[in-house]
């Protein structure tokens, strides 16, 4: 039997060798993470606590497949059945304190011993302190049950205001069109995406989105949501009233550190710190996820990443580190969108205000590849309907060698 490692933490504890563990969050970091723990060997007790009542699933098909209407379901974190067979899941639960000196979570008044924690708590999407933000119709988009019932009011038709041109607003907004509704998108950068991708990436998905028939209304702001009980319009900061039956908030995710911060735990960056190991300030307690402020070995800097493969990689990893490896995490951070016909992954960490931008490819076309050079090397790279370069574009980022920009454009890559 594997345990979760006999060891001396850095209170001088031997810290026990079988468990129990716990999982905070039951989404894909917490999700993937029992799935390793188990696919490691640890047979000892795994508890599983998520505030959802479905079991745990990817959120990307979300504001993709389901949205538009040509999936049923998300896909579903392990095999079918693992989460009723494998652990001890407790849906539709929702852990209201960590106890760290007791070494207990409590739900309510009942307590659940851990050996080990990892808290996989995520985000929650922002929800905007505005007039007529709480009428009916003004909606976030997080959970399966938020995607089925956005799904069916776009099916309904009736305008569609989005407001954020991030990638939640972005790919709302697609769906919306695809089921033929009237769609204006809000949002007070001067092109979509502004603050990941930089101005000409940017205004590639400005092109993109106006050429599908989206209204876009940039550089502006909300001054609040008109409506009678239900939402009936957004009040634009120059007055201007956009018709709207639903409106999409796409205006970012704050993580759920509470829990963390009541138990004490050191929070930094918005998230909760961990070390190069995920592990947080408190010997037996891990983060991972959305939630995890991550002391980066490649980057020498936290960094908090709020993608899928991060979320699933980092839960695969941590249950390695809870059974013992103690290594670090190192992955480059990795995403993709899909929008109308234009799909990208995107790999690395860019800062596009400062770094240079090299295109190989089509801009106009939308079939190109982004590359953001810093110091000589490549800090990030996106293929933008390019499926041939995925892999070879990671082990450039990943390599951190010197290149040039003409290499970058005709070099083979
Ligand atoms: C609509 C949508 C589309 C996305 N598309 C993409 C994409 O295309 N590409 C990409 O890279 N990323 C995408 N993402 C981001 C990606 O899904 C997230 O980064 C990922 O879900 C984070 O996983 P997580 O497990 O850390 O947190 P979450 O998925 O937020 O899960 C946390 C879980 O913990 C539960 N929880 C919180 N507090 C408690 C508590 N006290 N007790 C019990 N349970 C609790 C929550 O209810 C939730 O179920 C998308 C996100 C959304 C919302």
């Amino acid at each position: 039997m594997v345990g979760t490692g006999d060891r001396v933490d850095n209170n001088g504890r031997m810290a026990d060798s079988t468990g129990p563990i716990v999982i905070v969050g039951a989404s894909l970091a917490g999700g993937a993470a029992a799935v390793a723990l188990r696919e490691g060997g640890f047979d000892g007790e795994i508890t599983l606590f998520g505030t959802e009542t479905h079991r745990p699933y990817e959120r990307p098909p979300l504001s993709k497949g389901l949205l538009l209407g040509d999936a049923e379901e998300p896909d579903w974190v392990g095999d079918e059945g693992f989460f009723d067979t494998a652990v001890t899941w407790k849906p539709g639960t929702t852990v209201t304190a960590i106890d760290p000196e007791r070494k207990v979570v409590r739900v309510g008044d009942d307590s659940y011993p851990y050996q080990k924690l990892i808290i996989a708590t995520g985000s929650t999407p922002r929800r905007l302190d505005l007039p007529g933000a709480e009428l009916d119709g003004v909606l976030t988009l997080r959970t399966l049950d938020d995607a089925l019932a956005l799904r069916e009011r776009f099916a309904a038709g009736g305008p569609v205001a989005v407001i954020g041109a991030g990638w939640i607003g972005c790919e709302a907004a697609a769906a919306a069109r695809k089921h033929d509704a009237a769609v204006t998108m809000i949002a007070p950068e001067d092109q979509p995406l502004v603050r990941v991708l930089g101005d000409q990436i940017g205004a590639v998905f400005g092109g993109l989105h106006r050429e599908h028939g989206v209204d876009l209304r940039l550089g502006a702001s909300v001054q609040g949501f008109e409506g009678d009980g239900t939402v009936s319009g957004v009040k634009l900061g120059d007055g201007t009233v956009v018709p709207a039956q639903t409106v999409v908030l796409g205006v970012g995710a704050a993580p759920n550190i509470a829990l963390a911060e009541a138990a004490g735990l050191e929070l930094t960056d918005g998230g909760i710190a961990v070390d190069p190991t995920l592990r947080t300030s408190e010997f037996d307690i891990y983060a991972v996820g959305d939630v995890a402020a991550h002391d980066h070995p490649r980057y020498r800097r936290r960094v908090r990443v709020e993608h899928w493969a991060n979320a699933k990689d980092q839960g695969a990893h941590v249950a390695r580190n809870v059974l013992g490896a103690e290594a670090p995490y190192q992955a480059s951070p990795y995403f993709f969108t899909d929008q109308y016909d234009l799909g990208c992954e995107y790999r690395g960490l860019a800062d596009p205000e400062h770094d240079q931008l090299v295109i190989r490819g089509d801009l106009a076309g939308r079939e190109f590849i982004a590359f953001w050079l810093r110091d000589g090397a490549v800090a990030a790279a996106m293929n933008v309907n390019d499926w041939d370069h995925g892999d070879a574009l990671g082990a450039l980022v990943d390599s951190g060698r010197q290149v040039t920009e003409d290499e970058l454009i005709n070099g083979t890559l």
